[in-house]
């Protein structure tokens, strides 16, 4: 893939960027290396202040930096501005508490005295230069909820961002530095994928950190665990939203819209299949078909649009095919399903019913604004057909039948369950998930420590 700002509104590149050479990368890998050497012996305190300069300068850029994140990948304006505004609000988190979820911890005074020592303590030391291979739906969000994190910790990174985000990976690169992080805390390497075997080899990279597809997570954490290096993976999702007949369903099914098409359908944690009660199906059905046919799609740039195009043409056409596939084996289109007839790699909001597990996309990620709905008989079934996925993202589940409810949070494979609500990112939660959808967790206290040397200090 060229490295380039191509507008998805219109198809027409923008801007096209030459990859570094082997001099280049290794220039930035020995900066990056320099650089954790001193960056690692600052205080908590100077980092803290470093970072909530950075989150100021984002709120003072918020403008700017969401029109090029819309020109780059095409999320309606008003998106891309709560994007800026949620890595602002991040990064002061982390620079609120960094200190505090790192600070050193005393085991049990018994088990000190059992292991012979006079005193022990456990220490969270960063790591050093940490490869984050991340991907353009959130391209700000996803490397600012890995790099606030792991600059407070003393860690140093190294992002090779998806190939048709490469202003904003230059902007990221830009802000820590005018933050006042020194030269190499933070760099953006214009690379290839194919390159990043060679930087993910490098003695100097200590563990990496990849969000994107499954493809893309399973090469790097081969070569990782090739060269014994921590990765966290946060891969692909189709999550479920589950309606139970006690939900409120005019809530449940404007939060089942918004919940499918932010950032235009294409959001890993987005709900993606729609697993009702029979006993509310044809009114959740209704009520979510009409929610969805009303979105306005069109130019993201303006502020009245709730839908724009995908990002690249090769997306659109790996969407329209999943649809093509499943109408083809017999689901019903209950609104979408036909590519407007307009530039710009548009699909518009659809909603399939009667899917089937030989569809391919009963177990492929739909990667855009296309539902599916799903009948169930009751509880176990509602389990079941959640379970029957690859993926193990996140979940969504209405009702307010406590029974149901333990049953949901002990037997959903996810590494969220939302109740009443859609699944969101927060910097206080972990975030992450299992099966095919990865492994580690990103946010809080358990994503500052994925990538520490977490060291057991004990004195006899
Ligand atoms: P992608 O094609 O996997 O790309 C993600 C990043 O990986 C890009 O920087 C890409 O570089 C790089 N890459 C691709 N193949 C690679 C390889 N073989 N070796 C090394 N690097 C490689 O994914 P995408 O299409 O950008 O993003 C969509 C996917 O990301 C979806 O599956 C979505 O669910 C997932 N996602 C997950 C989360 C989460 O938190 N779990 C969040 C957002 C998105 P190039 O651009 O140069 O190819």
């Amino acid at each position: 893939m060229p490295i380039a700002t191509v507008n998805p509104a219109t198809g027409e590149t923008l801007k096209t960027y030459d990859a570094l050479g082997e001099e280049e990368i290794e220039r930035r890998l020995a900066t990056a290396d320099a650089a954790f050497r001193s960056h690692r012996t600052t205080t908590f305190a100077e980092r803290a202040l470093r970072m909530n300069r950075a989150a100021d300068l984002l709120d003072e850029d918020q403008q700017h930096i969401a029109r090029v994140m819309t020109t780059e990948m095409g999320k309606p304006i008003k998106q891309a501005r709560a994007e800026a505004a949620k890595c602002a609000k991040a990064m002061r988190w982390y620079a609120d508490h960094a200190e505090q979820l790192l600070a050193d911890e005393e085991p049990a005074e018994r088990d000190v005295k059992d292991s012979g020592a006079s005193w022990a303590l456990v220490r969270y030391r960063p790591l050093g230069p940490v490869l984050a291979v991340m991907p353009w739906n959130f391209p700000m969000w996803q490397v600012v909820r890995f790099a606030a994190p792991a600059l407070m910790a003393g860690n140093v990174g190294l992002l090779k961002h998806a190939s048709n985000v490469p202003q904003t990976a230059l902007y990221l690169e830009d802000l820590f530095r005018r933050a006042g992080f020194a030269e190499g805390c933070f760099q953006t390497l214009l690379i290839g994928s194919g390159a990043v075997e060679r930087v993910l080899r490098d003695p100097r990279i200590k563990a990496a950190t990849l969000t994107g597809s499954e493809p893309a997570g399973r090469s790097v954490a081969s070569v990782a665990g090739d060269e014994i290096k921590k990765t966290v993976l946060e891969l692909g999702g189709s999550d479920p939203f589950i309606v139970m007949p006690s939900a409120e369903l005019d809530r449940a099914a404007g939060v089942a819209v918004t919940a499918r098409v932010q950032n235009n359908g294409q959001s890993c944690i987005a709900a993606k299949r729609f697993i009702v009660h029979t006993d509310v199906f044809d009114a959740f059905a209704e009520r979510f078909t009409a929610g969805m046919r009303a979105l306005r799609v069109g130019d993201p740039m303006e502020e009245e649009t709730d839908v724009g195009p995908l990002s690249t043409e090769q997306g659109r056409a790996d969407l329209e095919d999943l649809v093509v596939d499943a109408v083809g084996a017999g689901a019903d289109v209950l609104c979408g399903g036909e590519r407007p007839a307009r530039p710009g790699w548009f699909y518009p909001p659809t909603v399939l019913a009667g899917i089937t597990p030989r569809m391919r996309i009963h177990r492929e990620e739909a990667f855009g604004p296309v539902a599916t709905l799903y009948r169930v008989a009751d509880l176990d079934e509602a389990v079941a057909v959640a379970n029957d996925s690859p993926f193990g993202l996140s979940s969504n589940v209405w009702t307010h039948n406590g029974v149901e409810l333990d049953r949901f949070v002990q037997d959903l494979e996810a590494g969220g369950v939302y109740v009443n609500g859609m699944t969101a990112s927060h910097p206080a939660f972990p975030f992450g998930g299992v099966k095919r959808s990865g492994h580690g967790r990103e946010l809080s206290e358990h994503g500052i420590r994925e990538f520490c040397n977490i060291t057991t200090v004990w004195h006899g």
